[in-house]
């Protein structure tokens, strides 16, 4: 056992809140190549973070499964084999339980346990971390390694506790499995989760009804086996790999074409768009034209193409037209991947109604009714109504800083963070892919990688100088905080209604909350701001200010 004990209260260096990607590299990284003693605390009675909880039907990662590991261990990426292009989520449980078995880290884990509070003594300049299993314990550092999509959104919606079937979260849903044999089934919500589901729940269900407020545009997955020959070599090239996806703006070996969709003919535009949607994944998103992040011309040109494919596959001109989004430029709202999601709307069985125009009034015993009367009724409700993205998990724990703050009162206006890594006034608090990083905007294990690895840096510096305590200046996050802003609003994505941008919660301030940055550039800052002496942190009191670099957008092509 790594911890000592002192009277009730147990003292390791580091406590890491979560036991997903982040919270086991984190755990490997302090514990096994630093030496320190660190503990784990996970809400799941098992390793895999969202992928513990998201069980639903269809789950899988939207990324290429040979890029949806950890690559800091050639012996550890040499031992692994994926089944398909894209990882269900079984299997990527699967390998977060290799990789703890293989570094023996369950051990240092304890599970069934959520964090409740964590407190900054300023006097000892420790933190004092409590659970929900009366545990306490005080650590020099505490690591947030929660997820950006780890606390699910149930909707407020009027009379939910009346329904009288069961209901069901896709972010937590049965480890059972649920059987929909015979059911009317209604399901809300039409984002990546929902549309990873309604082909699944349809293929079992008797009727399923999809509430759509926001249509998406949805892109084919072409998953699939994966040509031998191509894992061979991938296997192979794991350091080619591993540099290129750190370096890359989106941690995928996809790279935006030199020309815009505006500044190519018609033809050319046609003939690329084709073969990425053909390709399948993030293509035609992360690997195609960077105008369309910025110029509603060169968005619409995409937009055009994409209408047209969703109006081929469905059939019904009516649902086509609800199925095509009318109200944000593509690929500023997270684009889910389709493995017959258009087609399931062809079904007979299946529905599609619009609760945008006439929202749910209300749930009812049977089902539940809209703003103008109608009525549906159904056995089971799946609420697939997403999560409170980003500081949601965060906000979820009474943390308290320097004057007792707690963080969700200094968050109330949206997160304020120096590098989405610390917040001023949190000595020693470090947030892996925390909001205002790249994290949601990445494929997320190269984004968790390189936190953890920078996290495990500054606290190697720290204690290499005899230094206790970093935390970021108000100067310097400040700064980051204008500065993600203004990159921000140069592009069209605050333009969306998003969870980008908390618009999917009722209350929740309007603000976009990932960094623009991107992987690569971003790990650049990030290693520049350590080579010139963590400028815009202060050690021990001692501030280096954020020079002009910090501050400026250098966005890979
Ligand atoms: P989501 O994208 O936020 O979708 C939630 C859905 O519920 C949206 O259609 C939303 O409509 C709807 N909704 C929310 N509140 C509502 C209300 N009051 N009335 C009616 N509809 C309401 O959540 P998600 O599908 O769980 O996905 C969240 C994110 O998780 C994804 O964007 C992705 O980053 C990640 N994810 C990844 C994978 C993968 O890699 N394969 C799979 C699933 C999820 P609005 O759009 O109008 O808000």
């Amino acid at each position: 056992m790594t911890t000592s004990t002192d009277g009730a209260t147990s003292t390791v260096d580091a406590v890491i809140i979560g036991a997903g990607f982040s919270g086991l590299y984190m755990l490997h990284r302090l514990r096994d190549e630093m030496g320190l003693r660190a503990r784990v605390f996970e809400t799941g009675d098992g390793v895999g973070g969202t992928w513990y909880w998201n069980r639903y039907p269809g789950a899988r990662s939207d990324s290429d499964s040979y890029v949806y590991g950890f690559t800091f261990d050639r012996d550890l990426w040499e031992s692994w084999e994926w089944s398909e292009r894209y990882p269900e989520s079984h299997e990527v449980r699967a390998y977060l339980e290799h990789v703890a078995d293989r570094f023996d880290l369950t051990r240092d884990i304890t599970f069934g346990t959520r964090v409740e509070s964590a407190t900054f003594d300023e006097d000892r300049e420790v933190w004092t971390v409590t659970t929900d299993a009366g545990e306490t314990v005080t650590a020099t550092y505490v690591i947030s390694a929660v997820g950006a999509l780890s606390a699910s959104n149930t909707p407020p919606f009027r009379g939910i506790e009346t329904f009288a079937g069961p209901t069901f979260h896709t972010g937590e849903w049965p480890h059972g499995g649920v059987d929909f044999t015979g059911q009317h089934v209604g399901m809300i919500g039409s984002g990546a989760s929902a549309v990873q589901a309604t082909p699944i729940i349809a293929a079992q269900a008797d009727e399923l009804t999809v509430f759509q407020r926001t249509a998406n545009y949805v892109v084919p997955a072409n998953n699939g086996p994966v040509d031998p020959d191509v894992k061979a070599a991938r296997l192979e090239d794991w350091a080619g790999i591993r540099e290129r996806i750190q370096q890359s703006n989106f941690g995928f070996e996809l790279y935006l074409q030199e020309k815009g969709a505006a500044e190519v003919s018609d033809a050319e535009r046609e003939a690329l768009l084709e073969d990425y949607w053909e390709r399948g994944g993030f293509h035609i998103w992360l690997g195609a034209y960077a105008d369309i992040f910025f110029s509603t011309e060169a968005n619409d040109l995409v937009r055009r193409f994409l209408d047209r494919k969703i109006r081929e596959k469905v059939h019904d001109p009516e649902t086509a037209e609800l199925l095509i989004p009318k109200d944000h430029p593509f690929g500023c709202k997270r684009n889910p991947l389709d493995s017959g999601y258009f087609e399931t709307f062809n079904e007979p069985h299946v529905h599609l109604v619009d609760v945008k125009s006439n929202p749910i009034a209300e749930i009812t015993r049977d089902g539940l009714r809209l703003a103008d009367g109608a009525e549906y009724t159904f056995d089971t409700l799946v609420l697939a109504t997403g999560f409170d993205a980003m500081t949601g998990p965060l906000n979820r724990i009474d943390i308290r800083g320097r004057g007792g703050e707690p963080l969700r009162e200094k968050w109330a206006e949206g997160p304020r963070t120096y590098l989405g890594l610390m917040s001023h006034g949190y000595p020693n608090l470090f947030t892996i892919t925390g909001p205002q990083s790249p994290s949601v905007l990445s494929n997320m294990p190269v984004s968790i990688e390189q936190h953890v690895d920078y996290i495990g840096r500054i606290i190697a510096d720290l204690r290499a100088r005899g230094a206790t305590v970093i935390e970021p200046t108000k100067e310097a996050e400040d700064g980051w905080c204008a500065y993600n802003q203004e990159i921000a609003n140069a592009t069209l994505f605050p333009t969306a209604n998003t969870w980008y941008m908390g618009a999917n919660i009722p209350g929740k301030p309007r603000v976009f909350m990932p960094n623009l940055d991107f992987v690569g550039p971003y790990r650049a800052k990030c290693d520049q701001i350590a080579a010139n002496g963590w400028e815009g942190f202060a050690i021990d009191g001692a501030a280096v200010p954020a020079s002009e670099h910090v501050y400026t957008w250098a966005v890979a092509g």
